[in-house]
C-alpha cells in the first residue's frame, strides 16, 4: 500500500469511528425522513452526525455542515452527504457562478437528504434581478426549490427593508421555488442581526454571520439575542481567515477553532470550507467533540500568531478615513487571497467596490488618517491591496 493510500485508509478510519447514539432523538418530529436516511447512512459508516435546529425553520441540521465556497469539484461533498451532513451552502456568485453547478452535481441522487442554501448578489434588489438569480440558481444547482434563500453580504440592515426585494422573495415562496429566507454578513453584523431580530415581520429565518474565537462580544450578544427571537444561526469564517503559521509547528487549530464556535448553542450549525477529503474528515470529527483546554491554549496561540494582520471586519475604522475606503472589505478581500489561497475570490470580492472606495483612493493620501480598532496598520493593508489587486 503507498503511504498517501495508507494516510487516507487510516483518515477513513479515524473518521468512521463514532456511533449513531440518539440520532432520531436529537432530531425530533420534523423533518424526521430525512434524518432517517441520514442515521441509516451514519450507521452504514459508523459515523454519528450531530444536529440542532435551525431557528425558526424548524430544520434539523448537522452541527457541522458544508461550506461549498471554496470547493473545487464535488467528490467531497458527495462523501459528505452519504455521511449524513445535510445542509449546504453555496452562493450565485461564487467562483463566477460555477459553484452552484459543482453543489448541483454532488446533489443528484441525493436532494431529499440535504437542505439547500445559496444568496442572491448585493447588486439584484429589484425583482427582475431577484427571479432572475433564482431561475439562474434552479437550473445550475439542478432543484425544483431551494431550501434558504439569502441576500448576500448586508452591511448594514437597510437593504432587508426594501420593499421590492420582500415582494420578490414572498412571490418565490408563494410559487414553491423558495422555502426561507435569510441574509449573509460580514461587515456592522451586529446592527445587521439587530434589524432582523427587532422586525416585528419576523420575515428573514435565518443568518448567516462571520463567528469566530476572535470575534467581538458585540457579535456574540447579537447572535445569542437574534438566535433566542427564533433565527437561525449559521456560523462562516469559523477559522478565522484559515492562515497557515509556523508559529504553531505540526499543530493545526482548525478543529479547536470549529469546537469553539459551536461550543455557543446560539448557533445551529457552521460551514467551514471543505476543499477535499483531508479537510472534510477533519472538520466533520469534530461533531459530538468537546472544547477542551488543550484547545484553548492552541487558540491563543495561534491568535498571537495571526493578530498582526487578521481583520475582524468590524468596519469600526470606516469612520475615521476621510474617503470613506471600504478598508473592511478591502481587508476581507487581502484575507481570501492570503489566508484562503484563492485570489479568485479575492478579486471577484474586491471588485464589486466601486472605484472611489477602493484602495485605489489610498495612492492620492499623502498620510493614511484611518485608525484600526485591533492595531492593525491600515495603510501597509491599503498598500498590499493595490499590489494584490491592480
Ligand atoms: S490612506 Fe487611509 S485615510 Fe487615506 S484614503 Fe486610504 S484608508 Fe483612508
Ligand atoms: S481594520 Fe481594524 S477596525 Fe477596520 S475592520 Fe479591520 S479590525 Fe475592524
Amino acid at each position: 500500500m503507498s503511504k498517501t493510500k495508507d494516510r487516507n485508509s487510516m483518515n477513513r478510519r479515524a473518521f468512521l469511528k463514532f456511533g449513531v447514539i440518539g440520532v432520531a432523538a436529537a432530531a425530533g418530529l420534523s423533518g424526521l425522513s430525512r434524518i432517517t436516511e441520514a442515521a441509516s447512512s451514519a450507521s452504514k459508516t459508523g459515523t454519528t452526525p450531530v444536529y440542532r435546529t435551525l431557528g425558526r425553520t424548524g430544520l434539523k441540521v448537522t452541527v457541522v455542515s458544508f461550506g461549498a465556497m471554496l470547493t473545487p469539484d464535488y467528490e467531497p461533498m458527495e462523501a459528505a452527504f452519504d455521511l449524513g451532513v445535510n445542509y449546504v451552502d453555496t452562493a450565485r456568485r461564487y467562483m463566477n457562478g460555477r459553484n452552484e453547478e459543482i453543489v448541483g452535481k454532488a446533489l443528484k441522487g441525493r436532494r431529499d437528504k440535504v437542505y439547500v442554501a445559496t444568496k442572491t448578489p448585493p447588486t439584484s434588489q429589484s425583482k427582475k434581478d431577484i427571479f432572475n438569480d433564482v431561475e439562474t440558481s434552479l437550473s445550475k444547482l439542478k432543484i425544483n426549490y431551494i431550501d434558504v434563500l439569502q441576500l448576500h453580504n448586508l452591511t448594514s440592515g437597510d437593504r432587508a427593508f426594501i420593499p421590492e426585494t420582500r415582494e420578490a422573495l414572498l412571490e418565490l415562496r408563494k410559487q414553491g421555488k423558495v422555502r426561507f429566507f435569510g441574509v449573509t454578513t460580514h461587515t456592522n453584523q451586529a446592527d445587521v442581526l439587530k434589524a432582523i431580530t427587532d422586525d416585528t415581520g419576523k420575515f428573514f429565518d435565518v443568518a448567516l454571520v462571520s463567528y469566530n474565537f476572535k470575534s467581538e462580544p458585540s457579535v456574540k450578544d447579537a447572535i445569542a439575542r437574534a438566535a433566542k427571537a427564533g433565527i437561525g444561526i449559521v456560523a462562516m469564517k469559523t477559522q478565522a481567515g484559515g492562515y497557515k503559521t509556523d508559529a504553531l509547528g505540526p499543530i493545526s487549530p482548525h478543529q479547536a477553532a470549529l469546537k469553539w464556535v459551536l461550543q455557543d448553542t446560539n448557533v445551529a450549525c457552521a460551514i467551514p470550507g471543505m476543499k477535499d477529503m483531508s479537510m472534510l474528515h477533519e472538520a466533520t470529527a469534530v461533531m459530538g467533540m468537546k472544547l477542551t483546554r488543550r484547545d484553548g491554549q492552541i487558540l491563543e496561540r495561534y491568535a498571537e500568531a495571526i493578530s498582526p494582520y487578521y481583520c475582524h471586519l468590524c468596519a469600526q475604522c470606516e469612520p475615521t478615513c476621510p474617503q470613506n475606503v471600504a478598508i473592511s472589505i478591502i481587508n476581507r478581500s487581502i484575507m481570501y487571497a492570503e489566508g484562503y489561497g484563492n485570489y479568485e475570490l479575492a478579486r471577484s470580492t474586491y471588485d464589486e467596490l466601486q472605484q472611489n472606495e477602493s484602495a485605489f483612493v489610498c495612492s492620492n493620501c499623502t498620510e493614511c488618517v484611518a485608525r484600526c480598532a485591533n492595531g492593525l496598520n491600515i495603510a501597509n493593508k491599503m498598500q498590499k491591496a493595490r499590489m494584490l489587486f491592480a
